[in-house]
């Protein structure tokens, strides 16, 4: 199964979902499949699931997607359990497993060798947890996921190979920015604005 497959399902679906990406070729596949500044590609390698776990706690009426990778949820498997703790309904955890270390050359991951992330997610408390083997499976797994009641955890066994995509077109600077003005935009929000001195404000 190739993951561009799923994505193209996904990118149907997700709507105005915020989603978190890690730093490698999920990103780019994604952002491929549903362009835009509701994107936000995560630098710090693990980071995916606690980052889009955090958005969805702080905007629990807005869909978040957490595109997650098996090196990278490898490096950060305590954000399931809190995960499971808070379950925010309106947060969907897709797991791309590929079984290496894609972006940093090619190095085999633990899943490879056996280690299961949904039986992790299970243990961890994640009762909305599955595998999925092709898009189609996706569709309805995804659709149900995005209407559930509680947190979900995907899983895609995908193989290594990337797709041919245009490169991801802005750095991470520009693309905080991006994210964040959309966030405000969408939400009514302030997150973000200059504090002037107060010699500025008294001359005004
Ligand atoms: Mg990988």
């Amino acid at each position: 199964m190739k993951r561009i497959d799923c994505f193209k399902v996904m990118a149907e679906l997700a709507g105005d979902a915020l989603v978190v990406t890690g730093a490698g070729a999920n990103t780019v596949e994604w952002y491929a499949c549903r362009p835009g500044d509701g994107n936000f590609r995560v630098r710090t390698m693990g980071l995916v699931s606690s980052i889009a776990l955090g958005m969805a706690l702080g905007l629990p009426h807005r869909q978040v997607i957490a595109i997650d990778g098996d090196g990278s949820l490898l490096m950060n498997l305590c954000s399931l359990p809190t995960i499971a703790r808070k379950n925010p309904p309106n947060l969907v955890h897709v797991l791309v497993d590929n079984e290496v270390y894609e972006a940093s050359g090619e190095i085999d991951t633990a899943t490879g060798a056996g280690t299961d992330l949904v039986a992790v997610a299970r243990g961890a408390g994640i009762r909305r947890a599955s595998w999925v083997n092709s898009p189609d499976e996706m569709r309805t797994v995804f659709s149900e996921a995005l209407e559930a009641r509680d947190a979900t955890f995907i899983g895609l066994k995908v193989e290594r190979a990337r797709s041919e995509v245009p490169p991801y077109p802005m750095d991470e600077v520009e693309n905080k920015y991006r994210f964040i003005r959309h966030v405000e935009q969408t939400e009514g929000l302030s997150i973000l604005s200059a504090h002037m001195p107060a010699s500025f404000l008294k001359d005004s």
